[in-house]
């Protein structure tokens, strides 16, 4: 499994990292990044738990079919914001 932080949503609270510093840890510029590439079992639990409770979603699974659909709602949005 990969996570991936999408920056334009995080808000550099922290909690991610405070409840999985082995995945992800906040940059210079204070927002969150993963800092491992594939996530083992191990890990699995606490990334999804942070996963769970980041307050704006910003930690998504990075993976093609995923990222395909992010790309297809954030055309919906486009389109419903243009409406
Ligand atoms: S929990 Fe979410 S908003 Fe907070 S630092 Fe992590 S990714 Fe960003």
């Amino acid at each position: 499994m990969k996570l991936k932080v999408n920056q334009d949503v995080c808000i550099g609270c922290g909690a991610c990292a405070a409840i999985c510093p082995e995945v992800f840890d906040i940059d210079d510029a204070g927002l969150a990044v993963t800092i491992v590439d594939e996530i083992d079992e191990k890990m699995k639990e606490d990334a999804l738990d942070a996963m769970e409770g980041c307050p704006t979603g910003a930690i998504v699974e990075d993976n093609e079919e995923a990222a395909e659909d992010d790309m297809d709602l954030a055309a919906e949005d486009d389109m419903d914001l243009a409406a």
